[in-house]
C-alpha cells in the first residue's frame, strides 16, 4: 500500500517505518520495543487512518492504535494493509533477552535433578486485542515429557541463599511463585533433618487466591509442618473472612512469633513481586519492630536496612 504524503507524492510506508524502528531500537527487548511501539504505532495509525477514510469515507476507528501496550505485530494484525518488510520487523524484535527461574529444589535432595516452579502469564491482553500469553512461560506450559530445554545457571548478585549453618531460624515468606527458591530450602532443611541434623524452625509465609486452586507445594507444606521444621501461615486473598489477604497481613497477624524468630538470630527471605509486595512486607517488618521496641518510625524503616547490611534479610524480587 502506498502512503499519501501532503505534498500529495506517494511513498511506500515501510520506509518511514524503517528509518524511524532504526532511531528508536538502540536496546533490543520487551522494554526497549515498547517505545518503538509508539513510533511504529504513529506511522501505521497515520496509514490505517487514511484507508479507512478513503474506503469509508470516515475517521479513524474508535480505539487509538497508541494506547500502551500494543505490540508491533499486534498493529500489523490489525491493519493488513500495512506492510512492514520482514528484516526491519526482526529487527524491531531484537533478540529474545532470558527469562531468569528460582531454582526451586535442593541438590542434596537430588543433585541431577532441577526443579522450577513457573507462573503461566497469560490473560486478556492490556492492548484490548485478544489474549496476552507470555513468551517463556506459555513456551514452558507447552513443553513435554523428554523435550529438551536449553538454559544455564546464574548465580544471582547479592546471592540469595540459606544461611550456612542448618540450625539458624528462617522467616520464608514467598506468596505464589514466590516460593520458587524457598521451597529449595525447605528441602534442604527436610533433608538434612532427614539425615539427623538439627536444623532450625522456618516460619513460612505463603500466599494465593484459594486454597482450592492455586496453592504451591501445599502438601509438601503440610508435612514439612508435621515434621516440625516449618511453621506455615498463609494469606488467602479471595477467601472472605480468613485472617489474611496478603502476606503482609499474616506477617503482622503473626506480630509475636515473627519478633521471637527474629530475636532467635533467624534470616529473613522475601521472594516474589518487587512492586508491591516486597515493599508491604518491609514495612510490616519495620511496623512489629516499631510496636516491639517502641522506636520512632525513623528508626524501625531503618532497621530492615540494618538487616540487609548484615545479611539477614534478602530479597529476589522480581515485577
Ligand atoms: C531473578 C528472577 C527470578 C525469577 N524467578 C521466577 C520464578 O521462579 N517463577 C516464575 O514464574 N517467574 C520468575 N521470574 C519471572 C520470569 O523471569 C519471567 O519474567 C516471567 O515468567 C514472565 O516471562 P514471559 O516470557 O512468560 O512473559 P513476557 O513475554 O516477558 O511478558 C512479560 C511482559 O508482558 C507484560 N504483560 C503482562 N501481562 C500483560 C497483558 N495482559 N497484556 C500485555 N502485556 C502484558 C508485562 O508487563 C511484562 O513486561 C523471575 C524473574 C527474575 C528476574
Amino acid at each position: 500500500m502506498g502512503r499519501s504524503s501532503s505534498s500529495g507524492s506517494t511513498t511506500p510506508p515501510h520506509d518511514s517505518v524503517s528509518r524511524r524502528a532504526r532511531a528508536r531500537v538502540a536496546d533490543p527487548g520487551p522494554a526497549a520495543v515498547r517505545p518503538a511501539v509508539g513510533r511504529v504505532g504513529r506511522v501505521v495509525a497515520g496509514a490505517a487512518r487514511e484507508v479507512h477514510a478513503g474506503v469509508a469515507g470516515q475517521g479513524f476507528g474508535a480505539r487509538p492504535v497508541s494506547r500502551a501496550w500494543s505490540s508491533v505485530l499486534g498493529l500489523l494484525e490489525r491493519f493488513e494493509a500495512v506492510e512492514l518488510p520482514l528484516a526491519v520487523f526482526l529487527e524491531m524484535m531484537g533478540p529474545i533477552r532470558p527469562r531468569f527461574y528460582s531454582i526451586s529444589s535442593a541438590p542434596s535432595a537430588n543433585p541431577r535433578h532441577v526443579r522450577l516452579t513457573v507462573g503461566l502469564l497469560e490473560g486478556p491482553a492490556l492492548s484490548g486485542d485478544g489474549q496476552y500469553r507470555g513468551t517463556c512461560s506459555a513456551c514452558i506450559a507447552a513443553l513435554e515429557p523428554g523435550d529438551v530445554v536449553y538454559g544455564y545457571v546464574r548465580v544471582p548478585s547479592p546471592t540469595f541463599a540459606p544461611p550456612a549453618d542448618p540450625a539458624t531460624p528462617l522467616i520464608l515468606i514467598g506468596p505464589g511463585t514466590g516460593i520458587a527458591p524457598l521451597r529449595g530450602f525447605l528441602e534442604e532443611r527436610a533433608t538434612q533433618h532427614a539425615n539427623g541434623t538439627q536444623v532450625g524452625l522456618s516460619q513460612v509465609f505463603v500466599g494465593c487466591r484459594h486454597p482450592e486452586h492455586d496453592y504451591f507445594y501445599r502438601q509438601e507444606m503440610q508435612d514439612w509442618e508435621q515434621a516440625g521444621i516449618a511453621q506455615v501461615h498463609t494469606a488467602f486473598s479471595a477467601v472472605t473472612g480468613h485472617p489474611a489477604r496478603f502476606v503482609q497481613n499474616a506477617i503482622a497477624g503473626a506480630a509475636d512469633t515473627v519478633w521471637q524468630a527474629i530475636q532467635d538470630g533467624a534470616y529473613i527471605y522475601v521472594c516474589g513481586d518487587g512492586r508491591r509486595m516486597a515493599p508491604a512486607v518491609r514495612e510490616a517488618l519495620a511496623a512489629i519492630y516499631r510496636q516491639k521496641t517502641g522506636s520512632d518510625d525513623e528508626t524501625a524503616q531503618q532497621w530492615p536496612a540494618q538487616l540487609e547490611t548484615d545479611e539477614r534479610y534478602q530479597q529476589d524480587v522480581f515485577a
